[in-house]
């Protein structure tokens, strides 16, 4: 059975280190020095990469300097000895994985599925987080959309490994984009004892984003009126909602 745990880094990364038998990999090492920690005398066996931001790939250079490792990502990163694309798949640690490309917050962004003995388990690095998602630094607003209902239509116990702790945060601001969502406040409840005990948020589950993560309802129709005082069309597409929550949440 693979084990799954978060390697906290910088203020609120996530890096998260799978472990089975004498398999090490960690996805999105921004920073080398607490995976060198977590390891101890263990051997990396290899990264996974899920796009190219500094605070998701800061440690690769120093990690596989340091154990010869492999590295699987977007093919457009220094370092990556595997490069993947939409619609591939590998196995790793006797399971089988599959690689969605997720354009948005940039362009070489994918998300990893790993098919485990205990259910789907989904690296979506900053493309959907608990109760949010990404900011749109290089793709469209369609674009975004467009991944995020891919990651949506996995089976709803999909457990979701995001790259950040952003969790209370896109909840206060899920409650002011849909006030009367009462799933919504139980799960803020949870999310609150579990950051005053200092435990992380994650991961959650597809089945609690798709009722509770505003940018995965925008047909929920108080969201719609809450966006139409932001000025979208309640009428309008799942887009243009899409797009006016994400600029909302922006200067939120
Ligand atoms: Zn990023
Ligand atoms: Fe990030």
């Amino acid at each position: 059975m693979i084990t799954i745990r978060p390697i906290p880094a910088f203020t609120d990364n996530y890096i998260w280190y799978l472990q089975q038998d004498r398999e090490h990999w960690v996805v999105d090492p921004g920073d080398a020095k607490p995976v060198i920690q977590s390891l101890g005398d263990a051997r990396l066996s290899g990264i996974l990469l899920t796009h190219h931001h500094f605070d998701h790939t800061g440690g690769v250079k120093a990690l596989k300097a340091k154990y010869d490792c492999e590295v699987y990502g977007p093919g457009s990163i220094e370092g990556v000895t595997t490069p993947l694309t939409d619609g591939d798949r590998f196995s790793l640690m006797g399971r089988d994985w599959t690689v969605l490309a997720v354009p948005g917050h940039t362009l070489d962004h994918i998300a990893l599925v790993l098919d485990g003995q205990d259910g789907r388990h989904l690296f979506c690095g900053d493309t959907l987080f608990a109760g949010g998602c990404g900011r749109l630094f290089e793709g469209t607003p369609e674009q975004m959309h467009d991944s995020l209902s891919r990651l949506a239509s996995l089976p709803r116990d999909t457990k979701v490994y995001c790259a950040h702790e952003y969790t209370l945060a896109n909840l206060a601001f899920a409650k002011a984009a849909e006030p009367r969502n009462p799933a919504l406040d139980e799960r803020i409840e949870e999310a609150r004892a579990a950051r005053a005990k200092d435990h992380p948020t994650l991961p959650s589950t597809i089945g609690e984003e798709l009722q509770t993560n505003p940018f995965l309802r925008t047909q929920s129709a108080e969201i719609r009126s809450q966006s139409a005082a932001q000025g979208a069309n309640p009428e309008g597409s799942a887009v243009e909602i899409f797009a006016t929550l994400r600029h909302w949440k922006d200067t939120f």
